[in-house]
């Protein structure tokens, strides 16, 4: 007998035919003998009609409010899903973020969890119940509900699972797994039967949207076993482990396109000591996040330095250099939103040589310019045109065998 969590995303649980669906699935869980506690979004586009709602009213709406209004989508969500339950005969209990012990802190539309104390879950588990807990909500150390962020209901089932000592934790959703590309970009994509927290984590660095970043984050730190899989033919999906197991995998397990980035340079930066220290510590003081930096070689005393931002984070970011252009004496600021990102993952290429040069072969030959380029042990990413990625995604599936 085991205890799962099992988590259902917004298209998992977007009617009452889901929500029965969803209801039918634990029964057979639970008839199996396995305990079941329920993580669930808000239903289909709910977020974001509540999001679009708020804007109506005032274009830059104050956290607390906010976090007050978005998460009442979950929590619509609990209630329904735990009559769906009773009619199927199974009896349940809803329980908010802060009924269900999650603490975070007071970061309204981010919040971070602090601690998680599931006893409420925990009991309703013991009397022979399912628990059904609102995803992506918390309460913050001075008592306001807050939203873990967008797609924080992954991070909610992950942390949950661990605060109950679960067996496993379950992701639903509308693919069948974590695919070798995204199967809207690429039709030829495949599902992975495994991969490592350290790929997994390395996919959703760089644009990969399932599961979200945090969660797996939570799940490699906890040790945390996760299986992303099909809310809709229920088949096993993908099982994300500390190593996958498959001694003979390919050497690139995905590829990652991404299309959230923008780029923004900064020309005639005076080349010395602690200028790179001056803007990007302004920049991580306004909580912009930098993920890949290029300065060029001087060929005077003045340099460029480029760099990508989050797309949300453009404006703010041009106007932060701005502010610092004329103390440090560089010349301009430049943003380019046109941008996209295609990256290759899979822990195999640290020690087989010539994966770089086939990313670069295969762009080549499809004539895509590369803009920048960054490297981890496990990952290559080259910056390029928006308008090439969904074509330089198909083209490396290919070259890397994964079709
Ligand atoms: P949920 O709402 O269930 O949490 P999301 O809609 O946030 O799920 O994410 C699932 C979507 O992620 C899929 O429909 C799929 O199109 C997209 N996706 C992009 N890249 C991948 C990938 N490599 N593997 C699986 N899904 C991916
Ligand atoms: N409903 C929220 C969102 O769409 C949280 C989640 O689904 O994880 O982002
Ligand atoms: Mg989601």
């Amino acid at each position: 007998m085991a205890l799962v969590v099992q988590k259902f995303g917004g298209t998992s649980v977007a009617d009452a035919d889901r929500m029965r669906e969803v209801a039918d699935h634990v029964k057979r869980t639970r008839s199996r003998g396995d305990d079941v506690v329920l993580v669930v979004s808000a239903m289909g586009k709910e977020t974001d009609a509540l999001l679009r709602l708020a804007d109506e009213v005032n274009e830059q709406p104050p956290g607390r409010e906010l976090d007050m209004l978005i998460t009442a989508g979950e929590r619509k969500s609990i209630a329904l899903m735990c009559m769906a339950l009773d009619a199927a005969g199974v009896p349940a209990d809803s329980f908010t973020g802060s009924q269900a012990g999650f603490e975070t802190d007071d970061n309204h539309g981010s919040a971070k969890i602090l601690s998680v104390d599931p006893h409420r879950v925990l009991d309703s588990v013991k009397k022979g119940r399912v628990a059904v807990v609102a995803g992506a909500q918390g309460m913050s150390t001075d008592n306001n509900v807050t939203f873990l962020g967008r797609g924080g209901s992954d991070t909610t089932a992950v942390a949950l699972a661990h605060g109950l000592g679960a067996d496993a934790c379950e992701l639903y959703t509308d693919v069948s797994g974590v695919f070798t590309t995204d199967p809207r970009v690429c039709p030829t994509a495949k599902r992975m039967e495994s991969i490592s927290f350290d790929e997994l984590l390395e996919m959703t660095a760089v644009g990969c949207p399932k599961p979200v970043m945090r969660s797996v984050e939570v799940a490699r730190a906890f040790g945390v076993p996760l299986h992303v899989r099909s809310a809709f033919t229920w088949e096993p999906g993908t099982w994300v482990l500390e190593e996958a197991p498959d001694m003979e995998r390919a050497v690139i397990k995905g590829i990652v396109p991404d299309t959230s980035q923008a780029k923004v340079t900064l020309s005639g930066v005076r080349d010395e000591p602690g200028l790179a220290a001056k803007v990007f510590r302004t920049l991580a003081d306004a909580a912009i996040n930098v993920d890949m930096i290029v300065q060029n070689v001087s060929e005077s005393d003045r340099t460029d330095i480029s760099f990508t931002v989050p797309l949300e984070d453009v404006e703010v970011a041009t106007s932060t250099c701005e502010s610092l252009a004329a103390s440090l004496g560089f010349s301009g600021v430049m943003a380019d939103v046109q941008l996209g990102r295609v990256s290759v993952v899979g822990a195999g290429m640290a020690s087989n040589p010539g994966v770089a040069a086939t990313m670069f072969e295969t762009l080549a030959e499809n004539d895509v310019n590369i803009e920048m380029i960054a490297t981890s042990p496990i990952r290559i990413s080259c910056v390029i045109a928006e308008e090439d990625v969904d074509r330089a995604t198909a083209a490396l599936h290919t070259a890397y065998g994964l079709d």
